[in-house]
Order: structure tokens, then C-alpha cells, then sequence
């Protein structure tokens, strides 16, 4: 830059050239300059300016942050039995699917603007058949391909539930903002060849996510306790009849209406290979497993330990 100035400023130098030779180099390399810079600054404030941006540099934007709660769009929602929702949605700034794994048990909180708070959910990688819909009114769903960026949440509304009137209010078009992942579990012990899932209610949600992710690939064979207040919807009941077709689940029903409640001998006895989950209201967790405490540490109790399940391998789902 010194040397730009002085040759300006110097006749001498211009006569001779150098000072145009200077000036032109100076001139180019503040061209590559900008140029370069423009190259960074244009697709950034395009993007940030642009709140519908779904690429990012030619490649799909990430469609959750962990950061952040970004705005997914209402696709559908069906109530399937009384205060129980499906809610399909969709990435608005994203053409990415969601992190989905075999290998991964996680949720995605949402917010209720409204009055600031945020409560956490379990995403399937399903979506709702519009053809079944449109035909004859029916909600089927249909696991996700690898490409598929909807999916869709089990909501239950409880009539006081700050947040899940909220979800269930949403008509289609308007939005919801979720963050995330949390990752609630992530496997990485190579000697569990099998899960067995303590799931009441909307946990159903737990291993849905879990064996509907990535079903090319190989998966734990789970065994999955369910206890609810309600038939489960047949909608439901279809995805897990074809899970247990493809030998990778198998599901046990208990229905408390006709008081057929889940007892210890119902479960299996614990073994080396196995993990045992529990998911579900604080009331059900602390019958099977016993109170899990502030971090969900506290020494295994209730049924569980009655087969033999310790701390050492159960896992409580909690806030
Ligand atoms: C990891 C994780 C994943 C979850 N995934 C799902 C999911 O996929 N689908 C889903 O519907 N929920 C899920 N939940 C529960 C969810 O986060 C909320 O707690 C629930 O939706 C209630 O929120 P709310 O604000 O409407 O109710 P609140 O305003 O918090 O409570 C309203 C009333 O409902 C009662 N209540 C709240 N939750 C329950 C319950 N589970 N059982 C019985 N009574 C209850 C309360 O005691 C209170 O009387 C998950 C929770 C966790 C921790």
C-alpha cells in the first residue's frame, strides 16, 4: 500500500512506468479482493435475509439446531383417538430429513411462544399417506425413505397442558419451532444384543424411533412392554404388527381399562446382554423402576429389581 501512495504522489516514478505498474498490480490484487469477499458476503446475507433459505452454499441447510429452535411447518394434523394427535411437520428452511438412527434414542423440544416454555418430544420417521386420507378418510403412515424430510410427533393433550394444547391447536400451514437433537441414549456397547423397553402411553413414541430409524441396517432386538389407559389406535398397531414381521420387535400390550396391568414375572430377567428402558409418566416409571430421582441415578427399585435389573443397566427416561 506504501508503495502504491508514493508512486502516485511521484512524478518521477510515473514517467518511468513503475508507479502504473504498482497501480495496476494494486489495482488487480484489490479486484481479487473484492471479488473474494464478495464471494463470501453475497451468499451469507442472501441466506440470512432470506428466512425461507433451504440451501446453504449449494447443499442442504441442517434441518434442527441445538442452539437455536428453528420453525418446522404444520403438514397434518389428525386427532387419531380422543386427545391423542399426530402432528406431521416440516423442515421450512431445510430439504433435509431429520438425524434419524438406529443407534440413537433422542427428542426435539418445542416451544410455546406464548409463554416461553419448551417441552421435550420424540420425532418418527413417518408420514402421513395422503392418498389413504383423501380416499377414505383413513390415517395410515408410512415409514420415511432416506430422503423424506417429514415425520411426524404422538402428541397426548391433556386438557390443562400448557404446551400440548398448544401443539394440538395448530391448524396446517402455521408453525411450530423445534431444537435439537437431545440425545436421550446413544449405544455404544457392543456386547447389548437386547433392549427391553418399559414404555407406557405416548413412550410407545421411545421404541417406534428406534426401530422405524435406518431399517436396512442391523438392528437390537427389542422387546417392548406397553401399558396404556386407551386401545391403541390402529394406526399404530399396523406399524408395530410390521416391525414384528421383520423380526427386529415384539410387543406386549397391557391395558389398564381392563386391568390387565404389566406384573414382574411379565418381564424378562436381566442378563448381561440386555438394557431395559423406561418411558413413560412419573407415576409408571416409579412402579416399574422405582423413584429414579433428581438425574434418574437412584438405585433401581420396583419391578425391575425384582428380576434382577440394576443401575448398571436401566435406563429412565425423565425431564
Ligand atoms: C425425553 C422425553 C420425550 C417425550 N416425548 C413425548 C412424545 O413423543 N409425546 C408426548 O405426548 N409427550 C412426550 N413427552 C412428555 C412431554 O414432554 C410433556 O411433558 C407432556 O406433553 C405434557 O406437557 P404439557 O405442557 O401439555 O403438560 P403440563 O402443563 O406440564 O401438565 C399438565 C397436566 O398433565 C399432567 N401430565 C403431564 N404429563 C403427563 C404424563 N406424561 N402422564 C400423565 N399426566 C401428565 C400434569 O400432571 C398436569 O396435571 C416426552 C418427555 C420426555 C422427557
Amino acid at each position: 500500500m506504501r508503495s502504491f501512495r508514493f508512486a502516485n504522489r511521484n512524478p518521477f516514478h510515473r514517467s518511468i512506468g513503475y508507479g502504473r505498474l504498482l497501480d495496476s498490480r494494486s489495482k488487480k490484487r484489490n479486484l481479487a479482493l473484492f471479488l473474494g469477499a464478495s464471494a463470501v458476503a453475497i451468499p451469507l446475507s442472501l441466506h440470512y435475509f432470506n428466512p425461507d433459505a433451504k440451501y446453504f452454499f449449494g447443499s442442504a441447510a441442517e434441518p434442527l439446531s441445538q442452539q437455536y429452535f428453528n420453525k418446522f411447518i404444520v403438514t397434518n394434523n389428525q386427532e387419531i383417538e380422543r386427545n391423542l394427535y399426530l402432528i406431521e411437520l416440516e423442515p421450512s428452511q431445510s430439504t433435509k430429513s431429520l438425524p434419524w438412527s438406529n443407534q440413537k434414542i433422542w427428542s426435539v423440544q418445542l416451544k410455546n411462544p406464548l409463554i416461553q416454555i419448551a417441552r421435550h418430544y420424540t420425532p418418527l420417521p413417518v408420514h402421513l399417506d395422503p392418498g389413504a386420507l383423501q380416499k377414505s378418510n383413513e390415517v395410515v403412515l408410512v415409514p420415511n425413505s432416506d430422503e423424506d424430510a417429514r415425520f411426524c410427533l404422538l402428541v397426548k393433550k391433556y386438557n390443562d397442558g400448557d404446551m400440548t394444547r398448544y401443539i394440538c391447536s395448530r391448524n396446517i400451514g402455521d408453525t411450530l419451532e423445534l431444537r435439537g437433537p437431545s440425545n436421550d441414549y446413544i449405544h455404544d456397547e457392543a456386547h447389548i444384543s437386547k433392549f427391553v423397553m418399559l414404555t407406557a402411553g405416548t413412550g410407545i413414541t421411545v421404541p417406534l424411533q428406534l426401530l422405524l430409524s435406518e431399517k436396512e441396517k442391523s438392528h437390537i432386538y427389542t422387546e417392548v412392554l406397553q401399558s396404556s389407559n386407551i386401545e391403541l389406535p390402529l394406526v399404530l398397531r399396523r406399524l408395530m404388527e410390521d416391525l414384528e414381521k421383520n423380526g427386529i420387535a415384539k410387543f406386549h400390550e397391557f391395558d389398564d381399562n381392563s386391568r390387565k396391568f404389566v406384573t414382574a414375572n411379565d418381564i424378562p430377567l436381566a442378563t448381561s446382554s440386555s438394557l431395559a428402558f423406561v418411558c413413560g409418566p412419573n407415576g409408571y416409571i416409579n412402579y416399574i423402576s422405582g423413584p429414579p430421582g433428581r438425574n434418574g441415578l437412584a438405585p433401581v427399585g420396583g419391578l425391575l429389581r425384582d428380576r434382577n435389573w440394576g443401575i448398571k443397566n436401566t435406563i429412565r427416561l425423565i425431564d
